[in-house]
């Protein structure tokens, strides 16, 4: 098991096995300081290299244009769904939402609180199986965004590319909590990239948004200081105590996902895994199957079903035993899911298809 980090495969928030080590041996001395990162000061000069390296690597990775500020925030993603629509326009102002899954849906909730939204297509219908044609959208002219969500956690639905915004402004805001750093991404495509660091870069606690500057300022006057991007913006990240060992804890997978080539490599390692997956579901004459529209499949999450329900109980059970756990799909919408991030090893997947053959033959 070179890079995953748990005898147990595919838990939702696999972390890399190096990146575990490295935290551990260092955990009650920090690089010789006499502390450790849970013990510092976030005003400490030890911790301000820690979040400067983190940001300055992310920087790199994802190739982020100077014009775009980094902020290192908490409250999840979940957050971001209110502070995306309170900083961008007032009470006043339309926004646009693609709802593809039911994070999207749950974004269209937060921000129907704060400004005038609309859903301009929703998957609901077809069960979240589909993204549609770009072209035929009818987006609104005065929409001051247009919101996505970049990869759906729960339905495994993934833009493969994104919509241009057709409103005033052309600004794209992508929630991007499951595929953060999974694949290159052309940031200045967007005006906000949100995304909560739990599923491929760090642990739960922390919340990277990365915001075009220009867009920085204008939040509405109600909003609460910590939704507000300027204040954190100003400050670096530490207007409060900012979660100081998940920001580390990034770092450390930030250098590694370098160390690992960048994300072009961390993309095709993504890619194998995958295919490697859905080829066995698709070549299962039937056993297994997969919802989502095969162009825009997840590359993170693959749900499956299997074509004897009633055998989806004894399915999870028997992979347990095999420590492959959390494989029920998720509760609103049963079956399997397979979840896939960057640090699950290719050798993880391996295991899971090979399980997958057995179990079939065994039940036909
Ligand atoms: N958006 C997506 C796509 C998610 O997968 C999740 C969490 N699974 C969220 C938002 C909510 O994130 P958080 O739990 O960090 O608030």
């Amino acid at each position: 098991n070179p890079t995953g980090s748990s005898t147990s495969l595919l838990v939702p928030a696999t972390l890399p096995e190096k990146v575990l080590l490295k935290a551990q041996s260092e955990l009650y001395n920090w690089r010789g300081c006499g502390m450790s990162v849970t013990e510092m000061s976030h005003r400490g000069k030890e911790f301000k290299s820690i979040i400067e390296k983190a940001e300055s690597d992310l920087r790199t990775l994802l190739n982020i244009p100077e014009e775009y500020s980094v902020l290192f925030l908490q409250g999840g993603a979940t957050t971001q769904f209110a502070a995306v629509p309170l900083n961008l326009c007032t009470p006043d102002d339309s926004v646009d939402y693609l709802v593809t899954g039911s994070w999207g849906d749950k974004a269209v909730k937060e921000s129907q609180k704060y400004c005038k939204t609309n859903v301009i297509w929703s998957g609901k219908a077809e069960k979240y199986t589909k993204i549609p044609a770009f072209e035929g959208l009818e987006q609104n002219p005065d929409a001051k965004y247009l919101h996505i969500c970049a990869n759906e956690t729960i339905h495994g639905v993934e833009f493969k590319d994104y919509p241009t915004p057709k409103n005033k402004t052309g600004i794209l805001v992508a929630d991007m909590s499951s595929n953060f750093c999974s694949k290159p991404v052309d940031v200045s495509k967007f005006g906000v990239i949100y995304a909560g660091a739990q599923k491929n870069v760090g642990p739960s606690g922390v919340t990277i948004v990365i915001v075009r500057k220009d867009l920085i300022g204008n939040a509405q006057t109600t909003t609460p200081i910590m939704l507000d991007y300027k204040i954190h913006n100003e400050n670096n990240s530490l207007y409060n105590t900012p979660p100081c060992y998940c920001i580390y804890m990034c770092g450390l997978v930030f250098e590694y996902l370098l160390e690992l080539g960048g994300l072009k490599e961390v993309e095709k390692m993504n890619e194998n895994k995958a295919k490697l997956l859905y080829d066995a579901i698709d070549g299962s004459n039937g056993f297994y199957r997969c919802p989502v529209e095969k162009s825009v499949r997840s590359l993170m999450n693959v749900p499956f079903t299997l074509e004897k329900s009633e055998l989806e109980g004894e399915f999870v059970k028997e992979a347990a035993k095999e420590n492959m756990v959390q494989l029920k799909g998720h509760r609103s919408v049963g079956g399997m899911r397979a979840s896939i991030y960057n640090a699950m090893p290719l050798a993880g997947v391996e295991k899971l298809v090979l399980f997958m053959k057995d179990f079939q033959g065994k039940a036909c």
